[in-house]
């Protein structure tokens, strides 16, 4: 979601004639887009800022603004930083290059963020926000082909620990002429892979007229549009809400990836009630067992909390078991952070110790590190087409020693990352190659 509003307000800053430059030396703005999901998060960002105010000190003239969530969050008290001028939330920021222009050029302080978040969305801003989403429907500035696509915003579900509630808004469905227009143009700039991006992507829901267009009729009509070889959408609910539609969807259409990540959170049903997740640990299994009955070769990945309030050992060892059981291709585990105004922060004590939070993030994370090494293996000696996203991570090594064929990095339909010596001309296309060697992680192979 980051890296789309990322993608968009860059966009919209070099329409408007600013030039992306690569170091803070160059730099006469600097906006950092910002997380509040778990607090590490945002400490980076006031080590960030930090930094900023030195830099400040000599040239007082460099203007810093703070876009997203930490924004909406913190509001005002981040203007009271000295390196601050501008703060801007996740729905305003289609009047960034305003305020930037601005700010530049009369060096004055601003905010604009949502008074109050929880209220609906007004047709103004929704307005606003279409507006800036679709003009600037460009692809990931980083990875060639390849676009994400917003297909819902904010979140209702108000999980106890998450603050996404708090500072992206109420749910809300994008229209689907809106989401699919917007493919179409970028197809026409060359884009073949979109990920439909929402955080219970697969409770889409919009209504217009009689119809009801859910996730699979966005799915069906997304692989219509010329160009689109892939599509992924994140992130999924563990609900039965159109569940059975998508999956046979994804299983009738060879565009859609046969990829699904649907975060458990825990394997304990006592841990799953007190975080306001609305199913049970063998619910969940149910749910994945059923996606593997009708997409056979489906990569499941999923997110676990460790340490949430009251997670005994024994409740622990549940979420050991549904990782077992539920057979990832990876998992995202993190220590439980405990967020302002959240349920969770409000009426529960954080009373595991974070030591016990760390050793439970290793062990958990060693039991999904055996599982993906078996998954992985099977890659062996097989061939397989990926997406090429360009240079591997170490591309000075790789450029250095072998111009013409660097190790590139691709990725698979199920998402597995697979790096291989290629021309780098490769970049945004398909290619075929064969695994050679594997890890838990990271599959090595040979262009076909
Ligand atoms: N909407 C997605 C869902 O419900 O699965 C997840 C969105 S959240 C931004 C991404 C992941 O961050 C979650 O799946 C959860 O594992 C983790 N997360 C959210 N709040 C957290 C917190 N307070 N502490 C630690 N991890 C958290
Ligand atoms: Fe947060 Fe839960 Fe919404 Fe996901 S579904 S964004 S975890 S509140």
């Amino acid at each position: 979601m980051n890296k789309l509003d990322t993608a968009l307000v860059s966009s919209s800053l070099k329409d408007a004639g600013f030039a992306l430059v690569d170091s803070v030396k160059e730099a006469d703005a600097v906006l950092i887009n910002t997380c509040s999901v778990r607090e590490h998060a945002e400490q980076r960002v006031i080590s960030h800022l930090g930094h900023l105010k030195h830099i400040k000190e000599s040239r007082p003239d460099l203007v810093v603004g703070v876009i997203g969530c930490m924004a909406q969050r913190l509001g005002a008290k981040l203007l009271e930083h000295k390196a601050v001028d501008i703060v801007c939330g996740p729905a305003q920021i289609p009047q960034i290059t305003k305020l930037l222009t601005e700010t530049l050029r009369q060096r004055k302080e601003t905010i604009t963020i949502t008074g109050k978040i929880r209220r609906k969305t007004t047709q103004n801003e929704s307005r606003a926000l279409e507006d800036f989403e679709s003009a600037y429907g460009i692809g990931d500035r980083y990875i060639p082909a390849q676009a994400f696509v917003r297909a819902m915003r904010g979140c209702d579900n108000f999980c106890a620990y998450c603050i996404v509630p708090f500072v992206r808004g109420p749910e809300v469905s994008r229209p689907p002429k809106a989401i699919i227009d917007q493919i179409r143009k970028l197809a026409d700039t060359g884009v073949k892979q979109i990920t439909l991006l929402g955080q219970r992507v697969n409770a889409y829901k919009y209504q217009t007229g009689e119809k009801t267009y859910c996730l699979a009729d966005l799915l069906r009509m997304a692989s219509d549009v010329e160009g689109i070889e892939w599509i992924r959408f994140v992130t999924s609910y563990p609900a039965e809400e159109f569940f059975d539609e998508i999956l046979h969807t994804m299983a009738a259409l060879p565009k859609v990836c046969n990829y699904l990540h649907i975060p458990a959170q825990s394997g304990s049903d006592k841990i799953l009630r007190a975080m306001n997740r609305h199913y049970t640990a063998g619910h969940y299994l149910q749910l994945l067992a059923k996606a593997r009955a009708i997409v056979p070769d489906i990569a499941i990945a999923g997110d676990f909390i460790v340490g949430f309030p009251g997670e005994t050992q024994i409740d622990f060892e549940a979420t050991v078991e549904l990782v077992k059981k539920a057979r990832y291709k990876n998992c995202f585990i993190f220590k439980y952070s405990p967020r302002p105004d959240t349920t969770a922060d409000k009426r529960l004590a954080d009373d595991v110790p974070l030591e016990v939070k760390k050793i439970r993030n290793i062990e958990l994370l060693a039991v999904q590190e055996k599982i993906s090494n078996q998954l992985s293996a099977d890659f062996l000696g097989k061939e397989v087409k990926v997406l090429v996203e360009g240079l591997s991570k170490k591309p000075h090594l790789n450029v250095a020693e072998n111009p013409d064929n660097p190790q590139l990095i691709g990725r698979t339909e199920t998402d597995y990352i697979v790096v291989f010596n290629g021309p780098l001309s490769l970049a945004g296309q398909f290619a075929k190659v064969k695994i050679t060697k594997t890890s838990p992680l990271t599959l090595f192979a040979e262009l076909a």
